[in-house]
């Protein structure tokens, strides 16, 4: 897939213009789109199937029953919303509306990953990841209900965006079923089935907050720790 055009400067905020819409509610609590349903099930395992769905790269993906009912299984990406939302490259993942884009780029939020380097210390030029953006509004609620965002995550602006490969189960021939994240020129994407795509976040601009939900333009900062070749505008 082509990057994500650059983002002119100046170019209006998608999401003060048109507002994201409000999740459905667990318990008080807003529900991402992005996530499962108990009232959803996933097929039984085995191979690709001529009746699953396909992503836009023609890689069969894991094709769901049922209805978002019942309660939220809150660490599970449904996997055709997954792929709606993360294919769109700019819709939040919570509501579905425009992400928040500034003249930097679009706004993601992340839980800081131990097992990968920290952009807040470590040089990088390129972040992968199955979260797509957010608007404004719900990446703040996302800090404030989510407890992995809470206790530690990453505010980037991202002026690039790529779809580079998928997550799913690999079913090669002779060979046991594994999860993996194969590369979208991989020759093994015929025996997948697709779960998550995953994304590259190029040239990412760390910021140390939130900008504010009141003035969004007026308080981006950036963080201030560590040596950051990627923290620059483009
Ligand atoms: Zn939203």
């Amino acid at each position: 897939m082509s990057p994500l055009p650059s983002i002119a400067p100046g170019a209006p905020e998608g999401d003060l213009l048109q507002p994201c819409p409000d999740p459905v509610r667990f318990h008080g609590k807003p529900v991402p789109k992005i996530l499962a349903w108990t009232g959803e099930a996933p097929p039984a395992p085995g191979p690709p199937r001529d009746t699953d769905l396909r992503s836009v790269d023609g890689v069969r993906w894991e094709t769901w029953t049922g209805t978002p009912t019942g309660e939220p299984l809150w660490t599970v990406h449904h996997p055709a919303r997954q792929l709606e939302l993360m294919d769109s490259r700019n819709r939040c993942l919570v509501g579905g509306g425009p992400a928040h884009r500034t003249p930097a780029g679009l706004l993601w939020l992340l839980p800081a990953d131990p097992a990968h380097p920290d952009p807040r210390t470590t040089a990088t030029d390129a972040i992968r990841t199955a979260n797509p953006p957010l608007c404004l509004r719900h990446a703040h609620q996302a800090q404030r209900h989510c407890q992995r965002l809470a206790v530690e995550c990453l505010v980037l602006l991202v002026p690039e965006v790529e779809i580079v490969a998928v997550r799913g189960i690999v079913h090669r021939p002779g060979a046991d079923p594994c999860w993996e994240e194969l590369h979208l020129d991989h020759p093994d994407l015929e025996f997948m089935v697709g779960q998550q795509l995953v994304a590259e976040l190029r040239h990412p601009v760390v910021l140390d907050a939130l900008p504010s939900l009141t003035q969004p333009g007026s308080d981006v900062r950036l963080a201030a720790a560590g040596p950051r070749a990627s923290g620059r505008p483009r």
